[in-house]
């Protein structure tokens, strides 16, 4: 690909609907600008538990081949074309919650061999040439096996590449600061006799939340907050969206942040005191 444009963007997930919940508004704001926008998604998500009772039936594989097509409609959504499964559809399986025997399955994701899942990532990174990397921190968010993974992956792939042909200028990790997690479900609990849920969940069920002072990159995606529900919504065996508001199978509300958060981790901090855009500080060149 030598026609990309001058900014490019790679997401790493573990299941499809992360990236929506995650990095939505910052997904469709950077592809309405004219970035060239990657997901690579890991697994198919085969073990997540559907919420829909009519697509209650589907389990394994017929689950993941129905979530892909649910990620296709999402990345409609959010204007994003570049969407690819890492090593290619059903490579990496769902390895379920942490404890359970299907961490143990060799074909799950958890079992994979962290370079050789990376060197089909770093691949994509030579192909792409992304200057901002966006993946989970070490403790995958919230410690499911497959966001931990895809975070160990993501890393090791961006140090392969750097070694063979391509350094990613700057990766972030997802983050999102408790004071603003607490303000929201604040909120929330006042509207939740409004919403169609019935219990709120709690701060520390949001993965990544930290000090405040962890931040680093604040991405205002307010303007999309329409293209972030909408994919949300595509992910229906997933999630209930009831904006602005959602629920994952376990039923407790939680807030869809609008403006998402970021701490940088490689690479150099752009000008002012946080930043309000992923590239900045990169110059736009091949
Ligand atoms: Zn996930």
């Amino acid at each position: 690909m030598t026609d990309l444009p001058s900014r490019r963007l790679l997401l790493v997930h573990a299941h499809p609907d992360d990236e929506s919940i995650n990095n939505g508004a910052t997904m469709a704001r950077y592809a309405a600008e004219g970035a060239h926008v990657t997901l690579v998604t890991c697994t198919l998500g085969e073990r997540g538990e559907v919420i829909p009772p009519e697509l209650a039936h589907l389990t394994g594989a017929a689950l993941g081949q129905h979530r892909r097509r649910e990620l296709a409609a999402a990345m409609a959504e959010l204007g994003v074309q570049d969407f690819r499964l890492l090593g290619g559809a059903g490579r990496y399986s769902d390895s379920g919650m942490m404890g359970l025997p299907d961490n143990d399955d060799p074909a799950c994701f958890w079992q994979a061999d962290v370079d050789e899942a990376a060197a089909h990532l770093a691949e994509v990174i030579r192909e792409v040439r992304p200057q901002v990397l966006v993946t989970y921190d070490d403790h995958g968010g919230y410690g499911h096996p497959d966001h931990i993974q895809a975070h160990r992956v993501a890393m090791r792939a961006a140090e392969l590449s750097a070694k063979t042909g391509w350094t990613i200028p700057k990766v972030y990790w997802n983050r999102v600061p408790r004071p603003v997690v607490e303000e929201s479900f604040a909120r929330l609990r006042e509207d939740l006799p409004g919403t169609p849920f019935s219990k709120a969940a709690e701060v520390d069920d949001v993965p990544g939340v930290v000090p405040e002072e962890r931040i680093t990159a604040v991405v205002d995606g307010t303007a999309h907050a329409a293209a972030k529900a909408a994919a949300m919504r595509a992910h229906a065996t997933q999630i209930t969206v009831a904006e602005p508001y959602f629920v994952l199978s376990n039923e407790l509300a939680q807030p869809i942040l609008t403006t998402e958060y970021y701490e940088l981790v490689r690479g150099e901090r752009g000008p002012g005191a946080r930043e309000t855009d992923l590239f900045a500080g990169i110059e736009e060149t091949s």
